[in-house]
């Protein structure tokens, strides 16, 4: 890697990389090529992907069934827009998550990253009750630590506050419920029965709040907040940015609790970790209230350039076909158990002072001040034990491709014992 760099890294205080000489390393460590669950670095050194670049690797690095589908779709068009016209990969791409997903589900708008899935959920949630006469129904409604991108609207439903206090000038008013697990269903519904007038949707991340450091909801609760939508006719946005995709042990969370959003983003793991994609599923009655005469000006007037990129929907098709071939869900369900069983003398360390795991998604929290950066040191050094971890605060996060094998899951799982040990 070359000593200066220009580039400006994402969530990082890059005062550190200059002035810090372990946090330096970060710097230099550049990341070459990938095989299986390895990273491999420009010296040829060989790490354990143990979050999944940033939680989207889903079958391993260089999958020749993703490798050959980008590579086919190449030949033919690397890009074409979906404004006013289509493809077939896209076209066949929404076939196919309408079949995988949830029931009700039959449209699909695409995007490329998770925030503007997001926000096109919430936009359409927004102007449907504009378009069909209920234009009083305006305000959205998230929980406490939510975390749904960084893109001005995601970050209006955001309440994580080290992240989305700075911008609190900017953004739009919101109502964020305040409090946790089954207690969240009895304010929801007292916020309903006094102003389920105004609401407009309420949005989560199902199943487990990632970047709040992998919490964890008791199992119902999804099921309690999907009824009360229903019964004041309030939508449900599921974002399942990080969840989907097998994450949780099925295809997505809100299956696990057979719940129907009216939303459904999804983008990390759609390209199975290749390129970027996502995709906002919704309802035939949400589309049928767009559909107007073009002098009624009710079209949702919202479109990225990239939107549906053919590359990016050929990696997704291979992604969906690998689940099916090589029954990933299936081969993972043994594998979670295993993960629940070896993370049980976690809890014993003195350092630790949670585990939390939904599936493959894993916290380990550890003590001490947020300042004190222990997240952050505990990854660096496994980096020396040979596995690349990102932390979220004094979280330990372990969120490993699905297709990891038991041996590599041994591993990395000792590796990080190891260092919490030392
Ligand atoms: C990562 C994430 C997002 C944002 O996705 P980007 O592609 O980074 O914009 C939104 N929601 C959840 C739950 C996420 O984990």
């Amino acid at each position: 890697m070359p000593k200066a760099s220009h580039i400006w890294h994402p969530f990082t205080q890059m005062k550190d990389w200059s002035t810090d000489a372990s946090a330096a390393t970060d710097a230099r460590l550049g990341i070459e090529r990938g095989q299986g669950v390895h990273l491999i670095d420009t010296k040829g050194r060989r790490y354990i992907d143990g979050v999944s670049s940033l939680w989207v690797n889903v079958h391993g690095h260089r999958h020749p069934v993703i490798d050959a589908g980008i590579t086919k779709q190449l030949k033919k068009i690397g890009h074409s827009t979906l404004l006013g016209l289509s493809h077939q990969p896209a076209e066949e791409l929404a076939r196919r998550l309408v079949a995988i997903a949830p029931k009700g589900l039959g449209k699909v708008f695409y995007s490329d990253n998770g925030s503007t899935a997001v926000e096109i959920a919430i936009k359409m949630a927004y102007q449907y009750w504009q378009n069909t006469g209920r234009p009083s129904k305006r305000l959205l409604v998230h929980l406490n630590n939510s975390y749904h991108g960084d893109t001005l609207g995601s970050v209006s439903i955001g309440g994580i506050e080290l992240f989305h206090k700075v911008y609190r000038g900017l953004i739009f008013k919101t109502h964020g419920l305040k409090r946790t697990g089954w207690d969240v269903v009895e304010e929801f519904e007292q916020l309903l029965k006094k102003r389920h007038r105004e609401v407009a949707a309420l949005i989560v991340e199902p199943l487990v709040q990632g970047a709040a450091g992998m919490l964890v909801w008791p199992a119902g609760v999804l099921k309690a907040l999907r009824r009360l939508c229903t019964r004041y006719k309030v939508f449900l946005i599921a974002d399942e940015v990080a969840t989907g995709f097998g994450r949780t042990g099925t295809m997505f969370a809100c299956q696990q609790e057979q719940v129907s959003p009216d939303f459904l983003c999804v983008a990390k793991s759609l390209t199975g970790g290749y390129l970027p994609l996502a995709a906002t599923l919704t309802t035939k009655k949400v589309y049928n209230g767009f559909l107007f005469d073009y002098k009624d000006q009710k079209t949702f007037f919202h479109g990225h350039t990239y939107t549906g990129n053919p590359l990016a929907c050929a990696a997704a098709l291979a992604n969906l076909t690998i689940f099916k071939k090589e029954r990933t869900l299936a081969r993972l369900a043994p594998k979670i158990k295993f993960l629940a069983k070896q993370l049980e003398k976690f809890r014993q360390l003195p350092r630790v002072l949670e585990v939390r795991q939904c599936g493959f998604m894993v916290g380990i929290e550890l003590n001490g001040k947020w300042e004190d950066r222990v997240g952050a040191k505990v990854c660096q050094a496994l980096r020396g034990r040979g596995v690349i971890l990102r932390p979220l605060g004094n979280t330990i996060v372990i969120l490993p491709p699905l297709v990891i094998s038991r041996s590599e899951l041994d591993q990395l799982l000792a590796a990080v014992y190891q260092e919490l040990q030392a």
